[in-house]
């Protein structure tokens, strides 16, 4: 019974080692700079970012490695947003992993490149390969990064997703990733907006916030600090309402079909590091996984102030808690 209970505990252990390992990351001694589900308005319409940035020391040319072992999957040159990206199957986990903004392609992708590339010129170009066709090896250099496509800076585009029917779901790298983050972290709700005011936040005390109607419908404004130069996305931001969670975003999963639906939980004057999250919506979207405000949709009185809270998490499980008064004008 016990030796049972022992081998049980030992295959849990041993599968959550597996799968917390399952990718390594693309470049070498790096550091994330933009997370998962990002407001991003450059280049084409508003979109979610569909990937992590990692640094590349604001050089083109460092080598590119495989997250892991696998085989080519398809190839882009000179799309508007990925640039130059290449995209590897892996059969082990059914999951394909993108790499974007490369300089060049190593030798050994380009001979399959090259040929098109004569053929078609500069034209956005997209070639797929038959699955474990060509494979590619762990330590294998795939390209050099660089800034092709939309990126202001040098700088590589990392990303995870799977094929589900007819669509791609996209996931948080970070999900997969051997990453380690050893920069000093800091969860921030900076301002409130409701009725059209902003309310500035009261750290460690309890922040005033004006609404009007059945219940509050605010905008926030938050971000995550790594370090010093680094801004990202809270992975999860929730809001209570006297104890009821009615409102939670988890930027853990995009449809390609909601890709340019940033709008339904980003407001207004959000760009690429300033985050103003709805936190209500009229919209469906695999981002918002709690959207209940029933508790609060058949109030009759016109003074009602209600106890909010927001919490921010981040994907190294911190949390922040600030607390709200929500009070009739
Ligand atoms: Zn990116």
């Amino acid at each position: 019974m016990k030796k049972t209970l022992l081998i049980f505990l030992y295959i849990l252990v041993f599968s959550i080692f597996v799968i917390s390992q399952l990718f390594q990351p693309p470049i070498k001694n790096s550091y994330i700079t933009a997370s998962f589900g990002e407001y991003r308005d450059t280049g084409m319409d508003p979109h979610f970012h569909t990937g992590i940035d990692f640094s590349t020391f604001s050089r083109k040319g460092e080598p590119v490695y495989p997250a892991a072992e696998g085989s080519l999957y398809k190839i882009w040159l000179n799309d508007p947003l990925y640039g130059n990206a290449i995209f590897l199957y892996h059969e082990d986990s059914d999951l394909i992993s993108g790499y974007a903004h490369l300089s060049v392609f190593s030798d050994k992708i380009s001979n399959y490149s090259q040929l098109v590339q004569n053929e078609f010129g500069n034209q956005r170009i997209e070639i797929i390969f038959p699955k474990g066709g060509i494979p590619i090896k762990l330590n294998e250099v795939i390209a050099y990064s660089g800034d092709t496509g939309e990126a202001i800076a040098p700088h590589l585009h990392f990303e995870v997703l799977k094929q589900s029917g007819e669509e791609f779901i996209i996931y948080d790298p970070l999900e997969f990733l051997e990453y380690q983050e050893s920069r000093n972290k800091s969860l921030e709700l900076m301002r409130i907006r409701s009725n059209n005011k902003y309310f500035e936040v009261t750290e460690n005390g309890e922040t005033v916030v004006e609404y009007t109607g059945n219940f509050p419908r605010i905008d926030i404004r938050v971000r995550e600090k790594l370090g010093n130069n680094s801004t990202i996305l809270p992975k999860k931001v929730s809001m209570y309402i006297n104890g009821v969670l009615t409102y939670k975003l988890d930027f853990s999963i995009i449809k390609e079909s909601e890709i340019y639906k940033a709008g339904f939980v980003f407001g207004y004057d959000s760009t690429s590091s300033i985050y103003w999250l709805k936190m209500y919506s009229d919209n469906y979207l695999s981002s918002i996984v709690i959207n209940d405000f029933s508790a609060f949709s058949n109030e009759t009185s016109t003074t009602l102030n209600l106890n909010g809270e927001i919490v921010l998490e981040d994907i190294w499980g911190n949390e922040k808690v600030y607390k709200l008064k929500f009070i009739k004008p």
